[in-house]
């Protein structure tokens, strides 16, 4: 059985879909692409150059997708997959791929995450769970954040016994620029409900997750 949740519903639960009604800027295609131009010529290149001749479009298009989450809503990207379920046990997705950008540098951030919660009631499509962390993770973010983001809509959602997300990821400003060894990797985690309240619950999640990850 279908149940269909409304977005007044979903926004008096206070879950952050981030629409953002707010009046954008008005900054031209032609304007982005200028602002590219510029960067390169700042950065001692000749924008005219073969090689470069396109890159001005192609930085903004590729910048557009990479930020596309901003122009996507909940309520359009679950399409109804809510379902009423009477379930007490946890489900996890992990290892659902994450490439996200930082807000800082505006460089990749690669990584994986691990995403679990105990029903009350419902279940939500498996395949949503990796939808909605690329919903928040094709913004400009930092990784503490997107994580809380993931937990929160899950958790607005679902109104789960609880849910827990734990993001592991690589930072390319940190690794490109040398300040961390390539290799090493940032967590984060959100627990919310008996994952934050019972030791056990954590600890299975954390045992059924835990691996080796490797980055590229
Ligand atoms: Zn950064």
């Amino acid at each position: 059985m279908t149940l269909s949740i409304s977005l007044e519903e979903i926004y008096n639960q206070s879950v952050s879909t981030e629409i953002n009604t707010e009046p954008r800027p008005q900054v031209s295609e032609e304007d982005m692409q200028q602002a590219v131009r510029t960067l390169l010529i700042g950065l001692g290149e000749d924008p005219n150059r073969e090689g470069l001749r396109d890159t001005p479009k192609r930085v903004v298009k590729a910048l557009r997708f990479l930020t596309s989450g901003y122009n996507q809503s909940i309520d359009e990207l679950l399409n109804g997959a809510i379902f009423k379920e009477d379930t007490n046990e946890m489900v996890l997705v992990r290892d659902i791929d994450l490439f996200s950008s930082c807000e800082h540098h505006i460089l990749p951030i690669l990584g994986r995450a691990h995403v679990a919660y105990i029903p009350k009631g419902k279940v939500i499509g498996l395949s949503k769970l990796a939808r909605i962390c690329e919903m928040y993770a094709r913004r400009l973010q930092v990784q503490e954040r997107l994580t809380q983001q993931i937990a929160d809509a899950l958790h607005g959602l679902l109104q789960p016994q609880g849910v827990a997300v734990v993001v592991e990821a690589t930072h390319m400003c940190m690794v490109m620029r040398g300040v961390q060894k390539p290799g090493s990797w940032t967590v984060t985690s959100s627990m919310q409900g008996v994952f934050a309240e019972d030791a056990r619950t954590r600890q299975e999640f954390m045992d059924l997750i835990r691996h080796s990850p490797s980055f590229h």
